[in-house]
């Protein structure tokens, strides 16, 4: 039986899944040490107000330069690491490395005689959120840095609050408390989203980037990103849409009301030196 079937027989894989599976594998053994050979380094995508074109903050993501299997993407390599566990220790040196450039760019700021304070904004992953010491973590870590709880915010997808144990809402409230902000990224791609915005504390409201790409062409979806916004607004959050990369959204956006955007039409995710220089287009 197994002869007539030919050379594949041994294994239960086609090849196709054999590719995926060991790039996993390759992933996996790379990630392991790679923080300790400094693989790992934070980009920062500029978030701006929508009336006066101002950047408000940044967004930190991750990016993973390995030697042997070059750029890793964030979508690739995070649910490893959450798999393997290493997204703990991956996830201090985010928030550290995000912190240090949030003071840097706030004194930068100050030394110019701006009194204006950026907002940093951290992806958490499900794992990292039910790693209890995490919350002391941030905590140390701000006053370590001289950082005001306010001004950091973490972002956080439906995924961690579908996976959640019973004692989440209690880590919410806890990080609203230290007065941290609290985001809903990726807001519209799953399920649920309303109830989740009812029953905790949030602040801010990432439309994601599906949604932004069609409001010019689509009716459906400008309609859609119109009372996503009205009703963030009369549950007291703000909005910030992702993804917006030409003029006509930024428009649109804006008679919509939609207070923050992010996007290529403003800048991608730049590394440090560059988000410091950064100024916004003349528009
Ligand atoms: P996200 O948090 O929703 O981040 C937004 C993604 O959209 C980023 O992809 C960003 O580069 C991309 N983006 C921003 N503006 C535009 C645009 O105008 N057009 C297009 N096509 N894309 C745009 P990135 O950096 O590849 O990150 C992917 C995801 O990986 C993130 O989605 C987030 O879920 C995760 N991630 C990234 N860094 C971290 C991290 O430090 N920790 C954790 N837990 N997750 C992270
Ligand atoms: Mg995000
Ligand atoms: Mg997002
Ligand atoms: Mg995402």
């Amino acid at each position: 039986q197994a002869k007539a079937l030919g050379r594949n027989t041994y294994s239960f894989f086609t090849p196709q899944m054999n590719v995926v599976i060991q790039r996993r594998l390759a992933i996996e053994e790379q990630m392991h040490g790679a923080l300790q050979r400094n693989e790992f380094e934070l980009h920062y995508q500029p978030q701006l107000d929508v009336k006066n074109k101002h950047v408000t903050g940044a967004e930190a993501l991750l990016r993973w330069y390995n030697p042997v299997l070059g750029n890793i993407p964030p979508d690739e390599f995070i649910p490893i690491a959450e798999h393997n566990g290493l997204i703990i220790s991956i996830g201090k040196f985010v928030i550290k490395q995000a912190l240090q450039l949030l003071k840097k760019w706030q004194n930068q700021c100050l030394n110019k005689g701006q009194h204006h304070k950026y907002t940093m904004a951290v992806n958490l992953s499900p794992s990292q959120f039910r790693d209890t010491a995490l919350l002391s973590f941030i905590k140390d870590t701000l006053s370590e840095l001289d950082v005001k709880a306010k001004y950091l915010e973490l972002e956080i997808t439906e995924g961690v609050l579908m996976n959640a144990k019973l004692n989440i809402n209690d880590t919410l409230q806890e990080i609203t408390k230290l007065g941290i902000k609290l985001s809903m990224d990726d807001f519209g791609t799953g399920y649920s989203s309303l109830s989740y915005l009812r029953q905790y504390p949030f602040n801010v409201l990432k439309i994601d980037r599906m949604f932004i790409n069609g409001i010019t062409s689509k009716k459906e979806d400008c309609n859609l990103v119109k009372a996503t916004i009205a009703m963030s607004h009369s549950l007291g959050l703000t909005v910030v849409a992702e993804g917006v990369e030409t003029k006509e959204q930024l428009v649109l956006l804006g008679e919509l009301n939609c207070d923050f955007v992010q996007g290529y039409y403003f800048s991608k995710p730049l590394p440090e030196e560059l988000l410091l220089d950064f100024s916004p287009r003349f528009l």
